[in-house]
């Protein structure tokens, strides 16, 4: 009953009864919270921060407008902090389409840097003390795994036997559907569409899925970022109007290692609002009791989207 695995400084254990693995952070407990006018990711303070793996260059000071750096509070070695903006203040839903962008092109550029001998790569950003983030400065993680998840093989094998049963991607039916239907639908845009999940895991989730589907989010051509990026900076910006600057988690959801180009997978975006902590009931089941409705939530996001598109 004590299965555990090393990796690159990092420890996962094996829970027999729940099924899943649990990754083991002593280290992370030490993480600072905000400190005033001593932010480790703003510029002049880069000195503070660890090894830098890459960056975006950018005019005059401070020469960089993105930049990955060594997660000092991290998981294993495979663990980098993308700052995503030089300016304290930045967020996804005041940023510009290019600005989104850049961030997402970091993203396919540190997923395929750290995906080397990793099971998984995972990408997330966490917003907000209630979604877990220790530094206001706007920042997401990249994180490699050496295993992957129960939850993810159970999420591979739907979309699997979807496909050998019909012959196309699970989340391409999803998405005729929700297009479909429209009453849950946020945002529909040329390359990417926004919509509330039937069964949502928190109020106000939001999944973004792309309209071309494709195994690997690294794999997407850059002239279909802008697309993706306009749909999560007005979805996030939706949110922002609805809710007052919700704390949410945004996860990548892409290809494990040696999957990037199978025809039943599709990457996709969630977001998660942590509007709610999750009580007795959720903890006992697992299963998550859902105050707002997502045809509901999906009405209210379009209220502030207009007809723009
Ligand atoms: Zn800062």
């Amino acid at each position: 009953m004590t299965t555990t695995r090393q990796w690159h400084g990092g420890e996962l254990r094996w829970d027999h009864l729940g099924g899943d693995w649990a990754v083991l952070a002593p280290g992370r407990a030490g993480r600072p919270g905000d400190v005033p006018d001593a932010c480790p990711f703003c510029p002049g303070h880069n000195e503070d921060t660890p090894q830098e793996t890459w960056r975006l260059p950018g005019p005059g000071e401070p020469g960089w407008r993105l930049r990955a750096v060594r997660n000092r509070y991290a998981l294993s070695d495979h663990h980098e902090v993308l700052i995503e903006s030089p300016h304290h203040d930045w967020d996804i839903a005041v940023a510009t389409d290019e600005e989104v962008t850049d961030l997402l092109r970091a993203w396919q550029i540190r997923h395929r840097a750290l995906r080397q001998d990793a099971a998984q790569v995972v990408v997330f950003r966490n917003r907000g003390s209630a979604a877990g983030t220790s530094l206001s400065h706007p920042h997401s993680q990249i994180a490699g795994l050496p295993v992957l998840s129960t939850a993810v093989r159970r999420e591979l094998t739907v979309m699997r036997e979807h496909y050998d049963r019909t012959g196309r991607p699970f989340a391409a039916d999803l998405l005729t559907g929700e297009l479909a239907a429209g009453d849950r639908v946020v945002l529909a845009g040329a390359r990417a569409v926004a919509y509330s999940p039937f069964a949502p895991a928190a109020e106000f989730e939001v999944r973004i899925a792309p309209t071309r589907h494709r195994a690997d989010f690294a794999a997407v051509p850059d002239e279909e970022l802008p697309s993706v990026a306009h749909v999560l900076r007005r979805v996030l910006a939706a949110l922002r109007d609805e809710l007052g600057d919700p704390a949410y988690n945004l996860i990548l959801h892409t290809a494990p290692a040696g999957l990037e180009h199978v025809p039943y997978l599709t990457w996709w975006l969630r977001i998660h609002p942590r509007l709610a902590l999750p009580a007795g009931l959720e903890l006992a089941t697992g299963v998550p009791v859902i105050t707002v409705l997502p045809e509901d939530a999906a009405k209210r996001l379009r209220a502030h989207l207009g007809d723009a598109g």
